[in-house]
């Protein structure tokens, strides 16, 4: 079975090199039982250890079964042990970590093969262990344990079992029950057994080997003969067969030893030991082929191991956990801002923000990448229709219907709301953080929209009182009908209901029709028409976390401030403050204030005070155009001819390159002028002005009437210039003032990056419009003037486009997708500009990317080397257990499987915390970002990918710290790992 050729271990100590095995040569037979004697230090623990692969040898060759061991893979050599040895060592070493069951069980697991219960129970019964049942190893006696020692390695069912002084920590009578039990398992396996005990030997070994200083020096066969005598002595028993009849000199011996108080024993046959000299020719040498079994231990076994070592230095693990859970955090805030996008961040507000409906609005890049807002086409809402599959609806500005918007109902100087008869309802200034009655946009639902009962059904709005508007054709003012939302008609009774009005307090929706408001626009109120509210509509609730606002009146300061903005936000972006109108009722009043499309462009007006003078005055608004403007509105200069001023008949058209400004422009620019009051004079007779070119364009007026129009026109044209003229504050001709405004440029606006192109305009007169005023002052140009300047000129009368939003993933990373990627469209999103404010908040955090980024990988470091140390720890708290594992059979992966599952749950405990930790600080920025720079959106939106990111981190810090100390363990050899705990 095992042959030992000119073994030599030596080891290196500081007094020099010793041979702990001097040249062993020993054949040792199949089965039987060899004892292997010799005094303290003589290397028997030696030779057992290297005999059953536990230790290496530096000389000669050690066969098994004809295979040398020289020549086995590191795998082999483990499967060596785990196959053929069953190996007792003297101080039990049964794993104090596992229960009686698994410590005996494991031997078999590590076989491949399951632990029969029933199977265990005996073999420990066997051994003499029977109420093992709820103890671990560390409850036992000395004795027990060595049995369950025992049956550890009988478990295995191995060829060779091996014992190291198996009796020496046992009281006397244990150890000859566990020679005896050894002595049994003898007959069918080779078993060796050091002892030191030489009694104990020679009563129960076949071969007695004796170590001297690592050398052989006796091997001795120890043969049972039994002899045929009726009396015999042997080891100071008297020995006597039963049942014999003794002669006179047995006899003799029988009395003498009574005598001598001898012990005497009743045998059956008298047997004695005789001791030959080993002739190891003799042995049977089996060339029988062994198979090795591969160690299998199972992953929850080894797991088992990792997991109860976790607790040994329970502060070191806690903090080590802390760092890292820190640490991959930061790598989660980190990769959550180097992963932001602002599609991501407007998806997740189309899904998980308070909103029911987005607003888009048409935008436009010049050429200097400038976004200017303009008006929508139906073309562009087709293409986002089509596009994103929502159904977006246009939505008119308020300037469609007339010039101001801001209705205030709580400014203090007007009261707009009034009954039919003009009576004033008394209204009262209060907060308005909540309820504002502004209008943002008119909306058109077709009379195919509404249910019989006047339901907007395709949005779900419901009528809750009064009726949809509807055009009287014998009523003109009738385009001026509107349905509002509850929340409107809330915001309004808001204002009045403590007020009785013609009676009565308004209560009620019903209360509100039939009452009149006017959009209150300073100046101009009197010119803006009175909407009369025929209907309300239920167009869903305000979400309930604006109710705080209720009551507050919100300014800067204040602590409401953000929600206030975001209440805003939401209601722009809704039909709240909406005004439904009448079918058509956009195309009638456009007819009655003749108004034409405004394109929005990008020039701004400037005025040179000097031709040589490089100081340029501008008119700090960006300005629009118009392409037509009612020509009754217009003077021209005086270079021109006078007959073409132009009336509604007239030839003259302006040319291209040709602009007419409106007065309040020209008034603007000459303000920045000590001597602007040259045309502020022509300024302040504007509404001369207006009213005799009213009169001019006169619905009812007559040829002749028109002519005489004309010509008070022109009358009072040469009497203001006469006035300039003499007045004696000027100093500056008629003809100075209007060279002064020819000299008016007109340049590309380019904002803050100074780059500026001249078009080459004329400035060849002002308008003033009389019919309705504009907020807005276009430059009037012709067709072709219009084309070739940096305008978008697919714009159509839409202010913007509403729809519902789809709060699906898929269609929210569509839309979101869209708008930020196609140039032509932004979320409407006024009062909180979500993409400017991004791109501040963008700025301010990417400087804190790298930062992140760093702080991250330093503290990555740490948490490495921490669990590194900790790792190292556990495993030398482990290691006598590891090399007991070795010994029993199991491999270096096994020791890898122990120790990586417990890094591996360190790293995921703190991956979790991370995983809180992150959460926690990105809703920490979007906190941030929310109070201070009243973002509405998440900035930070941790997700999913980041949740990967940190386990990805953990899992990498997890192997790479435990990686070094698992192979370094892994590659010590068992006896090491046992000898030193
Ligand atoms: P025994 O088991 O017969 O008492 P050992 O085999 O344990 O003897 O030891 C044989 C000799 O080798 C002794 O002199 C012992 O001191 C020495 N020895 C054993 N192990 C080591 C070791 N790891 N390093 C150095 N010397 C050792
Ligand atoms: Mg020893």
């Amino acid at each position: 079975m095992l042959q030992l050729i000119n073994v030599r271990k030596i080891y290196k100590t500081s007094a020099g090199d010793l041979a702990a095995l001097d040249g062993i040569n020993l054949t040792l037979p199949e089965t039987g039982m060899v004892f292997i004697t010799g005094k303290s230090g003589s290397g028997k623990t030696t030779m057992l250890n290297v005999i059953g692969g536990l230790d290496g040898i530096d000389e000669g060759e050690i066969l098994v079964g004809g295979k040398k061991f020289s020549e086995f893979t590191a795998n082999e050599y483990d499967s060596y042990r785990n196959t053929l040895v069953g190996f007792i060592f003297q101080e039990y070493n049964l794993l104090p970590d596992y229960s009686i069951v698994k410590n005996v069980g494991i031997a078999n697991e590590l076989q491949g093969s399951q632990t029969d219960l029933e199977y265990l129970k005996q073999t420990l019964a066997s051994v003499g262990i029977y109420d093992y049942e709820g103890r671990s190893p560390n409850q036992l006696s000395g004795g027990q344990k060595q049995r369950v020692a025992i049956a550890r390695a009988l478990i295995k069912n191995p060829k060779i079992i091996m014992a190291d002084e198996p009796t020496g920590a046992l009281d006397s009578v244990t150890g000859i029950q566990v020679v005896e039990e050894l002595k049994r398992l003898s007959k069918e396996k080779l078993v060796i057994v050091i002892s030191h005990d030489l009694e104990l030997a020679n009563k129960y070994a076949d071969r007695i080997i004796r170590l001297v200083d690592g050398k052989v020096v006796e091997d001795f066969m120890v043969e049972e003969k039994s002899i045929d005598k009726n009396v015999l002595e042997v080891g100071g028993v008297v020995n006597v067969k039963s049942g014999s009849e003794l002669n006179e000199e047995e006899t003799k011996v029988l009395l003498n030893a009574i005598k001598d108080k001898k012990s005497v024993k009743f045998t059956d046959g008298v047997t004695v030991k005789e001791k030959r000299k080993t002739d190891e020719s003799k042995i049977k040498r089996s060339n029988e082929n062994i198979s090795l079994i591969k160690s299998k231990m199972k992953f929850k076994s080894a797991a088992s191991l990792g997991v109860k070592s976790l607790g040994v230095k329970p502060l070191r693990l806690i903090f080590t956990i802390l760092l890292s859970a820190i640490a991959f955090a930061v790598f989660g805030v980190f990769d959550t801002i180097a992963s932001y996008t602002r599609a991501k961040v407007i998806s997740n507000f189309l899904q998980t923000g308070a909103y029911t409906s987005i607003a888009v609005n048409g935008e436009y890049t010049n050429r200097d990448g400038d976004e200017i807002k303009i008006n929508f086409s139906q073309n562009k809402i087709d293409e986002l229709n089509s596009e994103l599959g929502y159904s977006f609806r246009p939505v008119y500005s308020v300037n469609d219907f007339v010039s101001v918007h801001n209705f205030d109902p709580s400014g203090s100087h007007e009261y707009p709301i009034t009954t039919k008869d003009g009576k004033n309802v008394p209204m009262q200034s209060k907060g308005k953080g909540y309820y504002n009655t502004s209008v943002i946009g008119v909306i058109e639902f077709k009379e195919s929209e509404r249910d019989f009962a006047g339901n907007i059904t395709s949005e779900g709005y419901n009528l809750i009182a009064g009726v949809y508007p509807k055009i009287d054709e014998n009523d003109p003012s009738s385009v001026y009908q509107v349905a509002i939302s509850k929340y409107f008609a809330e915001s309004i009774m808001f204002h009045t209901n403590t007020n009785p009005v013609f009676g009565k307090v308004i209560m009620d929706y019903k209360d509100l029709i039939g009452l009149f408001f006017k959009i209150n626009g300073a100046n101009y109120s009197s010119k803006a028409p009175a909407f009369e509210i025929v209907g309300v509509y239920d167009c869903g609730d305000i979400p309930e976390k604006f109710n705080d606002l209720k009551d507050q009146y919100v300014n800067n300061g204040s602590k409401y401030k953000p929600l206030a903005d975001e209440m805003k936000t939401y209601l722009n972006a809704s039909v709240q403050r909406m005004l439904f109108v009448a079918d058509g009722a956009i195309e009638a009043t456009r007819k009655i204030i003749n108004k034409s499309i405004s394109y929005h462009g990008v020039p701004a007006l400037y005025y040179m005070h000097n031709k040589n003078s490089s100081t340029k005055y501008s008119i700090p608004q960006t300005f629009y155009h118009i392409n037509n403007v009612d020509s009754k509105n217009v003077i021209m200069f005086d270079d021109l001819d006078r007959q073409q001023i132009i009336d509604e008949n007239s030839k003259y058209t302006l040319k291209g390159n040709e602009v007419l400004v409106h007065i309040e422009d020209i008034d603007s620019v000459f303000r920045r002028e000590l001597d602007y009051l040259n045309v502020y004079k022509l300024y302040d007779h504007q509404d001369e002005f207006k009213s005799l070119l009213g009169a001019v364009g006169g619905a009812d007026a007559d040829n002749l009437e028109r002519e005489n129009a004309i010509k008070a026109v022109f009358t009072k044209v040469d009497e203001i210039r006469a006035l300039m003229a003499t007045d004696s504050q000027l100093d500056e001709t008629k003809e100075d003032v209007i060279t002064r405004v020819k000299d008016i440029v007109v340049e590309r606006e380019s904002g803050v990056r100074d780059v500026t192109e001249v078009y080459n305009l004329k400035v060849v007169g002002v308008y003033c419009d009389v019919s309705e005023r504009f907020d807005y002052f276009p430059l009037v140009v012709n067709d072709t003037t219009l084309n070739s300047l940096d305008i978008y000129t697919d714009q159509g009368y839409y202010s913007m486009a509403i729809s519902k939003i789809n709060k699906s993933a898929s269609s929210s990373n569509l839309v979101a997708n869209y708008i930020t990627t196609n140039k032509g469209f932004s979320l409407n999103l006024y009062g909180n500009n979500i993409f400017s404010t991004l791109e501040k908040s963008e700025i301010q955090i990417s400087k804190f990317t790298n930062l992140f980024l760093y702080a991250a990988l330093v503290l990555a470091l740490f948490s490495v080397f921490m669990l590194f140390n900790y790792i190292s720890t556990s495993i030398a708290s482990k290691r006598q257990s590891i090399g007991v594992l070795r010994a029993l059979g199991s491999s270096s992966l096994d020791v890898f499987k122990m120790f990586i599952t417990e890094s591996l749950i360190i790293s995921v405990i703190s991956v979790i915390l991370a995983t809180g930790f992150s959460v926690l600080a990105c809703m920490f920025v979007n906190m941030y970002l929310k109070e201070f720079m009243s973002l509405i959106v998440n900035f930070a939106i941790f997700g999913l990918r980041q949740v990967l990111v940190i386990l990805g981190i953990g899992v990498f810090t997890g192997i790479i710290s435990s990686i070094v100390p698992i192979i370094n363990i892994a590659k010590e050899k068992p006896v090491d790992l046992i000898r030193r705990p």
